[in-house]
């Protein structure tokens, strides 16, 4: 099931999301429909508040990377439950898009390496440091459970220029190739 997108402006993306337990009606269906509904978006990333679920789940998949990086082709997972232990190394710059943002890209700031614990689908645990872009786009999806959105990174004059746009997309008024929910 391909589930539509819930876009800036909707309560559930602000909100610190709840772990699950093993007891999550139909987990692994919820799983493979997020990892669905990431491939039809072509995200290489999906938060389960972006899709209304106020649950720790998120998804990757990076291997559009994998020209940039071929450590990326493989680079496909489910993260439940997750904790970011420790954010080290410098800060760097990378150019960063979200499905509940369409339209908007902007270079956001972030530390290059993140120790993370974490569940995979099964709930086998997991304590792994990643670094480069995987430990970018698991800060970004990360800060989705925990109710952010990368636009919270960028400067007041940032900001203050993107927020006519933000404001369309509160309202529906952008341009998707993918469904978007937004509810009154
Ligand atoms: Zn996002």
């Amino acid at each position: 099931m391909i589930y539509p997108i819930y876009v800036y402006g909707q309560p559930v993306l602000r909100k610190v999301a709840k772990d699950v337990d093993k007891d999550y009606p139909n987990f692994q269906q919820f799983i493979a429909d997020m990892f669905e509904t990431m491939e039809k978006s072509d995200g290489v990333g999906l938060a389960a508040p972006q899709i209304g679920e106020s649950v720790r789940v998120f998804v990757i998949d990076g291997s559009a990377f994998a020209e940039d990086d071929e450590t990326m082709k493989d680079f496909r997972k489910a993260f439940v439950n997750a904790k970011i232990i420790e954010k080290t190394g410098e800060d760097k710059i990378f150019n960063e898009g979200c499905l509940s943002l369409p339209s908007i890209r902007e270079d956001v700031n972030r530390p290059s390496t993140v120790r993370i614990q974490y569940y995979d689908e099964n709930f086998n645990f997991f304590d792994e440091t990643y670094e480069g872009l995987k430990a970018r786009i698991i800060q970004h999806e990360y800060d989705h459970i925990e109710g952010k959105l990368f636009i919270d990174l960028l400067s007041p004059l940032r900001k203050r220029i993107l927020k006519r746009k933000l404001n369309q997309i509160a309202k529906g008024e952008v341009e998707t190739s993918y469904k978007i929910k937004i509810v009154k």
